[in-house]
């Protein structure tokens, strides 16, 4: 039996006793504990008739970029020199059950090798295997939160320093704006036409003023 401290540090807050827990694996680096966190839900892929294909699996951002918020990402078979589905989960998560979570998802889009998005296809295994939510942004529903919470303790601590990801750029661009300086009515300008000039103000008939950056036209 484990340690209680372990156990009860845990987020679940399962004992030892009831999850029938005896190994807390130790891993050097994340992507022994992702490729250990498939073959955990492997099983559960299973029973449900799903098989999960060989993927590779690490940490990494979204091709979406980090203004997306993707926290994970799956390539399909057909992206893959070698043929073989590769997921990508966001540094950006650090919580082990999170990041299960997340795998869950992904390995979805692997079962499908990313054929249908989050079509019918995709739902129809999201919702066998207890995912609930949009299907953008499935994620485990009442029944799964405490497999995959338990799973996450018998994977033992995710070796990766939570990254602070800033969702948006910090800079604001002082965009182009006209401004009437009669009744106040703006208007955001396209570059393209900035050129031209200000607009005239469809309440006064009077140029309005141009405000923002109008220089980088
Ligand atoms: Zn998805
Ligand atoms: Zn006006």
């Amino acid at each position: 039996m484990n340690p209680t401290n372990t156990i009860s540090s845990s987020p679940s807050g399962a004992s030892a006793q009831s999850v029938g827990l005896t190994t807390i694996h130790s891993h050097a680096v994340r992507e022994t504990w992702l490729l250990a966190a498939i073959e955990a839900v492997r099983p559960m892929f299973l029973a449900k008739r799903h098989v999960i294909p060989d993927c590779q699996v690490s940490v990494g951002f979204a091709s979406t970029g980090n203004r997306s918020g993707h926290i994970g990402q799956c390539w399909s078979t057909g992206s893959s020199a070698a043929k073989v589905n590769q997921i990508f989960i966001s540094p950006a998560l650090g919580d082990p059950f999170e990041v299960l979570d997340t795998l869950v998802h992904e390995l979805i889009h692997a079962v499908d090798d990313c054929q249908h998005k989050h079509g019918k296809e995709f739902k129809k295994i999201a919702l066998s295997l207890g995912l609930k939510g949009p299907m953008r942004s499935a994620g485990a529903g009442p029944d799964l939160i405490p497999k995959l919470q338990v799973l996450a303790l018998q994977l033992g601590p995710y070796p990766h320093a939570q990254l602070q990801v800033p969702r948006k750029t910090v800079f604001r661009r002082n965009r182009p704006r006209a401004k009437c300086k009669t009744c106040g009515y703006q208007v955001p300008m396209l570059k393209k036409f900035l050129a031209f000039g200000p607009p005239i103000c469809p309440q006064d008939k009077i140029e309005m003023q141009a405000i923002g950056d109008w220089e980088d036209a």
